[in-house]
């Protein structure tokens, strides 16, 4: 498999069912934040990330973003409502926090998936971690 390549493509989060993360025996979703879950410009979580989020965890898929945005107020504000672990600064596509993340939850890399909209941070960090990389589309609003 090649580094430029991600392993699965979705148009969107929403795509990524608890049917698909149960299919692929996920356990660990390692989530970009910036143009993934959110539009950039989103300072609250929306329903649909909300709902998506508690439909990840009924099914037993722990989920934690792990974003390069170094605004660490921003980011606990955004992700406290919704519970979900956090990790600012994260420096994709160096892997030492996707490896972090997948010690400090008790998992294994065969269990982890890292979920992102860029190839050049978030796919590179997960074949730099020998996880797969599961790519969205840059996300739009839908009007
Ligand atoms: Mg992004």
């Amino acid at each position: 498999m090649s580094i430029f390549r991600a392993n699965r493509y979705f148009e969107r989060f929403e795509d990524v069912t608890p049917e698909i993360l149960k299919k692929e025996k996920v356990k660990l979703l390692l989530c970009d934040l910036d143009n993934t879950l959110r539009l950039h410009s989103e300072k609250e979580p929306a329903d649909e990330l909300q709902d998506w989020v508690e439909e990840c965890k009924k099914a037993g898929v722990k989920i934690v973003i792990i974003s390069n945005n170094g605004r660490k107020k921003m980011m606990q504000k955004f992700c406290e409502p919704i519970k979900v672990d956090c990790v600012w600064w994260a420096k994709k596509p160096m892997r030492k926090k996707l490896i972090e993340a997948i010690e400090k939850y008790n998992t294994n890399p065969k269990e982890t998936v890292m979920l992102g909209d860029k190839w050049s941070t978030d796919v590179l960090a997960a074949k730099s971690a020998k996880i797969r990389a599961w790519k969205v589309n840059h996300r739009r609003s839908i009007v």
